[in-house]
């Protein structure tokens, strides 16, 4: 079981006028979310998502605190939102040291989190859009499914309802594991054997945050792109 470990990220705003994506790296946790909403209101709610989250985590490092908080920053969202009399929403995927359960990672929305181990990329998160969950339930075919118009739709998303679904995974790891948790800026531009390949480079990871962000925005500068990495000892 691996313990220690070493972190970087990397924000940019890329072609957009602001950077809605935020990232948290603090003790034991860390975390990218991708705002959606108006102009401002994007900023606002990713965050606000991982400030809650934060602060409610450092209450409760347990696997329930982390989903508690989790369901924290969702009401957070919930009441700016109303109060603002906006619409805003935030994907959240996270990745917690916890007191109980070791490695423990959530997600919701389309921000992913990967794992590279022994050279090959693994996405351990599961995205939810329309896309994604038509190829899941394999109600349509996948030419269909690709093809269909509200494809990238998210399925869940923090703050834009009283309550929100959440998936939890306990991560095994081992010493040399790389993760990464990045917004959809990043998989977007690069293909996941660019991703495979990026990730597995000589390096620490701000090196390996840096060098992803770049390559997403000489790939495709149109969105925001985060990139967080930590490698386990
Ligand atoms: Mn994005």
């Amino acid at each position: 079981m691996a313990s220690t470990l070493l972190s970087g990220s990397a924000t940019h705003v890329g072609g957009r006028k602001n950077n809605q994506d935020s990232v948290l790296v603090s003790e034991g946790l860390f975390a990218v979310a991708d705002g959606i909403g108006g102009f401002v209101n994007g900023d606002v709610a990713s965050r606000l998502a991982l400030d809650t989250l934060e602060s409610a985590f450092a209450t409760d490092r347990t696997a329930a605190g982390l989903l508690e908080s989790a369901r924290k920053a969702n009401e957070a969202v919930w009441l700016r939102s109303n109060a603002d009399s906006t619409s805003m929403g935030t994907t959240l995927v996270a990745v917690a040291m916890t007191s109980d359960a070791g490695t423990v990672a959530i997600n919701v929305g389309d921000s992913r989190l990967y794992r590279l181990r022994d050279g090959s990329l693994e996405q351990l998160t599961r995205d939810h859009t329309v896309l994604a969950e038509l190829l899941r339930s394999r109600e349509v075919s996948d030419a269909d499914a690709r093809n269909h118009p509200h494809r990238h739709v998210l399925t869940r998303a923090v703050g834009v309802g009283p309550e929100v679904e959440i998936d939890l995974d306990e991560l095994t790891s081992e010493p040399g594991d790389r993760l990464l948790l990045c917004s959809d800026g990043l998989f977007n531009a690069k293909s996941a054997e660019d991703i495979e390949r990026l990730l597995g480079s000589d390096g620490d990871p701000q090196d390996l945050c840096d060098g992803l962000v770049e390559a997403a925005l000489e790939a495709d500068a149109d969105d925001n792109v985060t990139a967080l990495v930590l490698e386990m000892q």
